[in-house]
């Protein structure tokens, strides 16, 4: 067994470290670079978009003969860590959901035309993409066969009629990927489409306010009353759309966990600076033993999240679908990021609360990770799920030669 990563992996890794803590840092200090949703604001974004380009950082999940890196998803682990310990590095070297999801499945299932139309203008950063699936009650939400929005085929084209909600980027995005019901079977009943937003016959009809900072766009609820989307415009074929969701979500779910190893660290390292110079009682904090206890199970769970995610990226890398693993990782990391930030609000006291670190920016954003990409639960139940039908096999390991 080896845990080792390739000296090329390192150096990009080392690059994109010095990139955050030397640019990024510094510039998320300064509120006067956020957007009023709280994320970077357009012209610091240009500027460290540019930066991250020249660096050779840029679009680590885009195929190489289209300008990005081409890096497996073990690679990708190593790197999104990294980028994240600041709040927007994935945003400045395009790897933030939902372009990153969105790039990294047209790159798998899209054909040569589409890749043309749809995915190279969002790698090159030219225009944002959108993932269109969950719906408000009594539509899908945690169980996608309970999807409502239909379309319906009318000689060359799908005509959509329904509603979806918490889209995230909807606002800004020009690119969307939509999942809608073409027929009531139940494996072959969903179909994935793409549509440009100029196109009429849908409407965003509010930007949802969310507890946290928003990505790019916001997240909506949009309305379809008409859209026509021309056959061509089909992802991997009718009634496939269940397929297109699992080729998806389960590799951006792991993304998520790769980026927020790197949000934990940040709260960890702003935790230890200020343990390190703060006294009371004529003790400093990082000289208590109780202070010692957070810091050191944090970084025992950080460490144990990085196995998971690993794991699960060797696993998707050498083809299979990680499912439990994914599970697994999704479970914990987002646990763990959202202990991290509580935890290191309570050792920074007063200012932990304040906006004078990210820590609480961290923390209103923490609370989502529970909940998008598949709730604990509904983890947990896909974890039990695998387990009665793999039963000993479930914790067998995959044999070398
Ligand atoms: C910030 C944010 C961004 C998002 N971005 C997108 C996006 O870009 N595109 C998109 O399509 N969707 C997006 N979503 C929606 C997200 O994927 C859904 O919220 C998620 O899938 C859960 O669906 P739901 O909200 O309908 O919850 P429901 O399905 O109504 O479930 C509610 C709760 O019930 C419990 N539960 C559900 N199933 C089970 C079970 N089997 N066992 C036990 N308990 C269970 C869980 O606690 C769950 O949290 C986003 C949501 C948020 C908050």
């Amino acid at each position: 067994m080896d845990f080792r990563i390739p000296g090329g992996v390192e150096a990009l890794r080392a690059r994109a470290a010095a990139f955050v803590d030397e640019e990024l840092i510094p510039l998320e200090a300064d509120r006067a670079n956020y957007d009023p949703h709280e994320n970077i604001a357009p012209e610091p974004l240009a500027r460290m978009r540019a930066r991250a380009k020249e660096l050779g950082l840029w679009a680590p999940q885009a195929p190489r003969e289209r300008g990005g890196l081409g890096l497996p998803m073990t690679a990708r682990a190593v790197l999104y860590e990294e980028a994240n310990r600041a709040i927007f590095g994935p945003v400045c070297l395009n790897c933030a959901a939902p372009d990153d999801g969105n790039i990294s499945v047209l790159a798998k299932v899209g054909t040569e035309a589409q890749q043309d139309r749809w995915m190279q203008p969002v790698i090159d950063g030219a225009v944002r993409s959108a993932f269109a699936m969950t719906e408000p009650h009594p539509g899908g939400g945690s169980d996608p066969s309970m999807i409502r929005t239909t379309a319906e085929r009318r000689g060359d084209a799908y005509v959509v009629r329904g509603r979806k909600w918490y889209i995230t980027g909807a606002a800004e995005a020009a690119h969307f990927i939509l999942v809608a019901r073409t027929s009531d079977d139940a494996r072959a009943g969903l179909t994935a489409f793409l549509f440009h937003a100029d196109q009429p016959g849908w409407r965003i009809v509010r930007r949802i306010g969310i507890m946290g900072p928003e990505e790019h766009g916001g997240h909506c609820e949009l309305e379809f009353d008409g859209l026509e989307i021309p056959a061509e415009n089909v992802l991997i074929g009718e009634g496939r759309g269940l397929k297109l969701t699992q080729t998806r979500l389960g590799p951006a779910r792991l993304t998520h966990c790769m980026r927020w190893l790197g949000l934990a660290r940040r709260c960890v390292d702003i935790a230890r600076a200020y343990a390190a110079e703060r006294e009371g009682f004529g003790v400093r904090l990082i000289d208590r033993e109780s202070i010692q206890m957070m810091l050191g199970g944090l970084a025992m769970d950080i460490e144990t999240g990085r196995l998971l995610t690993m794991k699960a990226a060797w696993e998707i890398d050498r083809g299979g679908f990680a499912r439990k693993e994914v599970s697994m990782a999704k479970i914990h990391v987002a646990n763990l990021l959202h202990r991290a930030a509580d935890t290191a609000i309570q050792i920074n006291g007063a200012r932990g609360y304040s906006t004078d670190t990210p820590l609480e920016w961290i923390y209103r954003y923490a609370r989502q990770a529970r909940l998008v990409d598949g709730a604990d639960e509904v983890h947990r139940m896909v974890l039990n799920r695998e387990l009665g039908a793999a039963g000993d096999a479930f914790f067998g390991w995959p044999v070398g030669e």
